[in-house]
């Protein structure tokens, strides 16, 4: 098939999620400028070849077997978890977005860096479990372009700057659906309010890692990595109505903010286009007036949300524990919304896994990735004995 050689060749790992769908929303408004080229996903087969066909996709992933749908629809499909690193090397794609969740494409995000293809990157636990594999494989600037709204937002408060002159960060954070509840209150929620987010629309995992405030405390660790900035510079802060993503304190007092609609569509379309800025006020996504703009920020609460303070820890303390980290979340997050376990016993699962399990710093990409399988394995048989107590 011809395509005009302008365009920019986009793929698209976790195509059938909810970072994947904003920025394949960008990709399809922009089509003089875009070309989707190439899908991945886990499992979901009926979703990726709908989206396959919508955006005209030649190439598609699935890591898991495949079902024989694909050759029936005429398509020829990929699958495992090597073959996205076959999507990641192929010369005919020019830029990657990875939107998948969990750490299975870190691989994947090693080898696109490696072979110089811009990269667009939503998967955070990618860059908490793996950051001193990845970060030195980054060649140019903006090579590698954060999605995640708040690292977005410091990213473009960057654009002209040294990033030697930052005094300090600051995410925000919406603070989720039980930001104003009690202890007695959160010992006390389901699931069913936990998945419903009153600001992002968002995959299961990173909803729930929200209304705990894990969410925050992983991009913490995201920022450290991303911005090459130690703990003491990072910072979060808790802004209900989502306006400003993100904030950077210069050495001089300055402060830069970036507001914007809480909407995922806008940083994957800053990173998409980069160094450009695509028309998006005039299609009604982007409509902030200054009359509107609410500025109120406040601290976040480390005694009704203790996962931000033991996620923030683990990325001060590095080694192990980012991997730990992840892995335990990952099992206590599930746990929770199979009833297994309490909103509240999410950080006590969490924080027991990490004391339980202090381990050596990884030496190699490998070994942060087991540990994050071990972190997995210790907090899930920590719930299991929750559910005999529960
Ligand atoms: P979803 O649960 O909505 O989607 C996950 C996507 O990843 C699906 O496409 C899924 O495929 C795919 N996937 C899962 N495992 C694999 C695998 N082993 N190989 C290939 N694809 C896989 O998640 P979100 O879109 O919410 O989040 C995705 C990532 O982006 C996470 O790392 C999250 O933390 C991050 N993020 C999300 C934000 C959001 O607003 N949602 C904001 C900022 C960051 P399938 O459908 O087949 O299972
Ligand atoms: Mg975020």
């Amino acid at each position: 098939m011809h395509r005009a050689s302008s365009k920019i060749r986009v793929a698209v790992i976790g195509a059938t999620g909810s970072v994947g769908g904003a920025v394949l929303d960008i990709c399809k408004r922009f089509p003089e400028r875009f070309d989707v080229v190439a899908l991945a996903a886990q499992s979901n087969h009926k979703k990726l070849l709908e989206l396959a066909s919508y955006h005209n996709a030649e190439k598609l992933c699935l890591t898991a077997p495949l079902s024989g749908t694909f050759k029936e629809n005429g398509y020829t499909c990929l699958s495992g978890i090597d073959s996205l690193c076959e999507i990641a090397s192929d010369p005919y794609i020019d830029h990657i977005v990875f939107a998948s969740s969990g750490v299975s494409a870190i691989k994947a995000l090693q080898t696109a860096l490696k072979e110089g293809k811009d990269v667009s990157l939503a998967n955070k636990e990618s860059i908490v479990v793996a950051g001193p594999w990845v970060m030195p494989l980054v060649k140019r600037e903006d090579q590698l372009r954060p999605v995640d709204s708040e690292h977005s937002a410091i990213w473009q408060c960057l654009r002209e700057d040294n990033k030697k002159e930052i005094s300090k960060i600051w995410l925000t954070a919406s603070g989720g659906p039980f930001r104003d509840h009690s202890r007695e209150m959160l010992e006390r929620v389901t699931p069913e309010e936990t998945l419903l987010h009153p600001v992002w629309k968002m995959g299961p995992k990173i909803t729930v890692d929200s209304a705990t405030l894990m969410n925050k405390g992983i991009e913490c660790i995201e920022a450290m990595q991303l911005f090459s900035l130690p703990a003491n510079k990072v910072s979060a802060l808790i802004h209900p109505r989502s306006q400003v993503h993100g904030a950077v304190l210069f050495v001089d007092g300055t402060i830069k903010m970036l507001l914007s609609q809480p909407d995922m569509r806008l940083p994957a379309a800053a990173a998409l286009a980069w160094p450009d800025r695509l028309e998006l006020l005039s299609s009604g996504l982007d409509s902030i007036r200054p009359e509107k703009w609410d500025l109120q920020f406040r601290e976040i609460d480390a005694s009704l949300f203790p996962c931000f303070s033991i996620a923030f820890k683990a990325g001060e303390m590095g080694g192990a524990y980012p991997s730990l980290l992840v892995g335990a979340d990952e099992a206590a997050v599930q746990a929770f919304i199979h009833g297994i376990i309490p909103f509240t016993a999410i950080s006590q699962v969490i924080e027991e896994t990490l004391a339980k399990s202090a381990s050596s710093p990884p030496a190699s990409l490998d070994e942060a990735i087991a540990l994050v399988k071990t972190g997995e394995r210790i907090a899930g048989e920590l719930c299991k004995k929750w559910r005999h107590s529960f």
